[in-house]
């Protein structure tokens, strides 16, 4: 069995990537697509962490890279300001409430934004705004499975069709 594959490409803007990774941060891995799994965005379209993406230009089908992507191009810097107080009681009573639960809050135009569990007392929750990730600097080790050109249609959408 043979697979054509395009050996010229490299990944510019518009290429749609297959790529496999393991995301490591302070040495533990933290994610991860698994071996012969992947994960497919079309380049330049701001899909994957901005620090990865651009280290990603020019590899081509097959080349594995280490990536190593500063806070400040990854989840940002940890805002130390982006923390609140909600009463218990304003969450529902069957949610697991521990330290790193995300949660899906809406302020009061009704705009949806993600924190975090930060801390839980007997009356109130810390919550924290900053992604758990922020302030850290990630280390991916990446690996292109396939490239091709995106379709007209795929460039259209901003995203890949399958
Ligand atoms: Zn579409």
């Amino acid at each position: 069995m043979s697979e054509i594959k395009n050996q010229n490409l490299t990944i510019q803007d518009d290429t749609v990537v297959s790529l496999e990774y393991t995301l490591q941060v302070e040495g533990e891995i933290v994610d991860s697509t698994g071996e012969d799994e992947h994960i497919q965005f079309i380049q330049g379209y701001g899909q994957i962490i901005p620090g990865l993406e651009r280290q990603l230009y020019g590899m081509s089908s097959g080349e594995s890279k280490e990536v190593n992507v500063p806070a400040e191009e990854a989840y940002g810097e940890l805002d130390e300001d982006a923390l609140g107080t909600v009463p218990l009681d304003e969450f529902p009573p069957d949610m697991p409430m521990e330290k790193g639960v995300a949660l899906q809050l809406r302020d009061q135009d009704g705009e949806s934004f993600d924190a975090y569990v930060e801390s839980v007392g007997k009356k109130t929750v810390e919550i924290n705004l900053n992604h758990p990730l922020a302030g850290k600097e990630l280390f991916f080790s990446v690996k292109v499975l396939d490239l091709r050109p995106a379709t007209e249609d795929e460039i259209a959408h901003g995203h890949v069709h399958d």
